[in-house]
């Protein structure tokens, strides 16, 4: 079984380290496989990764480029009173950090 697998590969054998994955699926999808697995003259195993290659080649592409969110900006009067500190306060002026090392102190 090859880990880089794609649906033009299957049909091909060549094997690599392997681990098991027990994933529950609906009967009726492990069905469809079945019948799709016996049409391409490969196994389960085989089809199910070359799927999951193809969806994670996709899901990169659209990814391509993407940057992480930004982390949403605390309007100034819902700050911290803590100089430094842009988190949201939630106690006595404070965040939940600084609330709770406040706490801590005492
Ligand atoms: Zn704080």
């Amino acid at each position: 079984m090859r880990s880089d697998l794609r649906l033009e590969d299957l049909g091909k054998s060549k094997r690599v380290d392997a681990k098991l994955m027990n994933v529950k699926i609906p009967t009726e999808l492990s069905d469809k496989i079945d019948r799709v697995a016996r049409e391409l003259g490969c196994s389960k195993t085989a089809l199910i990764i070359a799927l999951f290659n193809e969806g994670l080649d996709a899901a990169a592409e659209q990814l391509r480029g993407m940057k992480k969110p930004k982390a949403p900006v605390v309007p100034a009067g819902k700050r911290c009173s803590v100089s430094g500190c842009e988190r949201q306060r939630t106690a006595k002026g404070l965040c939940q950090n600084h609330y709770q090392a406040a706490r801590r102190r005492k």
